[in-house]
């Protein structure tokens, strides 16, 4: 076995006891691998042993793997901040989009959408309330989820934009069990808005390297793991 399948089914473990503990069904978590700045070598490697989720930053390193691994099957995530003007470059092309946090950027996506095609979301959140991060501030959402179900920009079913749920990235001290309350606090939120909006929102895509645990065990469908299954990221180039 290499050392990144051995690090691979780590996670896989990690995570299946961690559902285990929290009294959840197997099955009701998806592992997401977080690979950018490593090699698409390490991807199909991944994706012959079964891994078939995989997660990038930044879209011109996504699509270029997209590119050179054209004939695996492969569901992209795309988890970093995106610009209004890479809209182009992200409708139809990733199985779910992490990072939804504006109507600018909603806006530009159902423009981009080919005619009658679905793009899955989620709603980013910046659950710890960070100047610099991404993500619409609690405080926010409910009318971000006002103004982008007025104008029709997203819906529970598609076509267009669907969004399934939210996402958030805690503070970087936050590892571990000190990430945990911000886990809850994002669930709230969900159940909130599930509540205010009836839509169904079943995802919640929380937690990485860290503190994927606390997020398996607070309520996470989908987890980011980079580093534990790569290793460290090699300096970008
Ligand atoms: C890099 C990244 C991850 C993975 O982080 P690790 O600590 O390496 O597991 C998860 N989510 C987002 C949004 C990231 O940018």
């Amino acid at each position: 076995m290499t050392l990144l399948e051995e690090r691979w089914r780590g996670v896989l473990d990690g995570m299946a006891e961690a559902v285990r503990r929290a009294g959840r069904e197997q099955g009701s978590v998806r592992l997401v691998a977080v690979s950018k700045f490593h090699p698409a070598s390490d991807i199909a490697e991944l994706c012959r042993l079964g891994q078939k989720d995989f997660g990038e930053n930044y879209i011109q390193e996504a699509r270029a793997k997209q590119a050179e691994l054209a004939d695996l099957d492969i569901r992209w995530h795309a988890i970093g901040p995106v610009q209004t003007n890479k809209a182009k470059d992200v409708a139809g092309r990733f199985a779910l989009l992490h990072t939804l946090d504006r109507e600018e950027l909603a806006r530009a996506l159902s423009r981009r959408l080919p005619e009658g095609a679905t793009q899955d979301a989620l709603i980013q959140v910046n659950i710890g309330e960070e100047p610099q991060k991404s993500g619409v501030h609690p405080a926010d959402l409910a009318g971000l989820f006002e103004q982008l179900l007025k104008d029709d920009l997203i819906s529970a079913e598609g076509p267009g934009l669907r969004v399934l749920g939210l996402m958030c990235l805690p503070p970087r001290c936050g590892e571990g069990e000190a990430a945990r309350p911000y886990f809850a606090r994002l669930r709230e939120l969900r159940d909130d808005m599930v509540r205010r909006f009836g839509l169904p929102l079943p995802e919640l895509s929380m937690g990485m390297s860290g503190d994927y645990r606390e997020a398996v065990e607070e309520g996470a469908t989908i987890i980011r793991v980079g580093t534990e299954i790569f290793g460290p990221r090699p300096v970008k180039m």
